[in-house]
Formats: structure tokens, C-alpha cells, sequence
């Protein structure tokens, strides 16, 4: 049996058209469905439904052979026992910092206080301001990062932003990119050396089925 692990939403969406060109036909969504475990027109191969955030660790554990995840998510979790990151360029987004409209990041940056940074991505915060030399308080947090600036929690975030309408509802804006993202294909160290028969012709479809641009 050979396990893809992936989230639901748009990773799962996006994976579809790659699944296809390696002939992997899902026999349910998981927007539709509550299982967990989801079988293919393939009886060998399966995916399992996990948080996003979760997916390094099945994989890193062989509980999966393979997954996709974003690489703010990969970043964020290491890569211990993880292998080939085959980027898939889906899921595009990019890891920025922001304010509240009207903030001067500029000066709060220079004049050599601390910044209080709420993030659910501590440890990319922590060295994008390590490397411009910004001294921060990091506030962990799991989801709405927006609503930190206005009230009070923080003076910035580090989030993702794809269309930046979530920061204009809510009368942010992006004052510093971190670096872009998208998802990757990654796979469970001992899995490709004891199923690379099976996993390999799968690898090279998703790699001939992705988008150049
Ligand atoms: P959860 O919703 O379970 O708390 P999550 O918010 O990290 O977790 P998703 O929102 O499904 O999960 O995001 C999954 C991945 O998709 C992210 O890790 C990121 O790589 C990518 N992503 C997130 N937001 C966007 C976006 N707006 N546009 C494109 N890709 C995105
Ligand atoms: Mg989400």
C-alpha cells in the first residue's frame, strides 16, 4: 500500500489534476466526505486526510510515504527524515509581514526597541528578524493573525498573503516579503528505498504534470 498524506482544501483541490496525470483517481472528496482515509480507482494507494501543519510528521514517521505541504509549513517543521522536495508549484502564496494601515514600520524597526511579532510561524519570524538585526517578541498564535494589530496584541504579524484581501478587510498592510511559497512533494526516507518500484513512477508523473509558471 502506498499512503499520500495531504489537507483538505486547496492543496487537496490542486493535487487533483497532478494525481490524474499519474493515473490516481480520488473515490471521494474529502469536502464532501468525513473519512479520513480516502481509497483510489488504485487498490495500492490511498491518502489520508490531516491538518496541513501535520503532514511533515506523518511522513517523517512513515505513516505515510508521501504528502504534500507548504513550505512555510516544511520551515517551520525541520525536514528530519524527509526527502526530495519536489516543488509542485501549487498553493502559491507568500510569507510577509504587516501592519496596521498607517503604522511606521520604518522607525519601529530602526530605533532599536523591540517589535511584538504574532505569528503561527515563529521560527521564520525569529530568523527573518535575526538577519535584519530587529530585536522581536514573538507571540505565538494559531489562526487570525489580522486581529492582532487592532487590538492591541501586536505591533506586526508574519502571515501568508496570496490576494491581500484579507489584510485590506481589516485595515492592514504588507510592509516586508519573507520569502514565497508554494507546496512540495516530500517522501518518507525508507518508503522510496523500499517502494521505489511503486513510487517512483508516481514522483515522475507529478514532476512531468507541474506547472512551469
Ligand atoms: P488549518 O486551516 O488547518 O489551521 P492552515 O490554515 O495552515 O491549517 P490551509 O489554510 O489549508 O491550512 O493552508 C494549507 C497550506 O496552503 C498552507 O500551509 C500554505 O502553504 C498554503 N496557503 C495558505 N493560504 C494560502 C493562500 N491564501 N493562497 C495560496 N496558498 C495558501
Ligand atoms: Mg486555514
Amino acid at each position: 500500500m502506498i499512503t499520500l498524506a495531504l489537507s483538505k482544501g486547496r492543496i487537496f483541490e490542486e493535487t487533483v489534476p497532478l494525481l490524474a496525470a499519474a493515473g490516481i483517481v480520488p473515490l471521494e472528496a474529502p469536502e464532501q466526505s468525513r473519512k479520513l482515509i480516502i481509497g483510489t480507482n488504485r487498490e495500492d494507494v490511498r491518502l489520508i486526510i490531516v491538518r496541513a501543519s501535520d503532514v511533515p510528521t506523518y511522513v517523517e514517521y512513515g505513516a505515510a510515504d508521501i504528502g504534500i505541504a507548504g513550505k512555510d509549513v516544511l520551515h517551520e517543521h525541520g525536514g528530519n527524515g524527509l526527502y526530495m522536495p519536489l516543488d509542485l508549484n501549487i498553493a502559491k502564496c507568500k510569507l510577509m509581514v504587516a501592519v496596521r494601515k498607517g503604522f511606521d514600520y520604518e522607525a519601529a524597526t530602526k530605533r532599536g526597541s523591540r517589535l511584538r511579532v504574532a505569528t503561527k510561524y515563529t521560527d521564520s519570524a525569529r530568523e527573518h528578524f535575526a538577519n535584519k538585526g530587529v530585536h522581536v517578541d514573538l507571540i505565538k498564535l494559531y489562526g487570525s493573525m489580522e486581529l492582532a494589530p487592532l487590538v492591541g496584541l501586536a505591533d506586526a504579524i508574519v502571515d501568508l498573503v496570496s490576494t491581500g484581501g484579507t489584510l485590506k478587510a481589516n485595515n492592514l498592510e504588507a510592509v516586508e516579503h519573507i520569502y514565497d511559497v508554494s507546496s512540495r512533494l516530500i517522501a518518507n526516507q525508507a518508503s522510496l528505498k523500499l517502494k521505489r518500484d511503486r513510487l517512483q513512477p508516481i514522483l515522475d508523473a507529478f514532476a512531468g504534470a507541474v506547472s512551469k509558471d
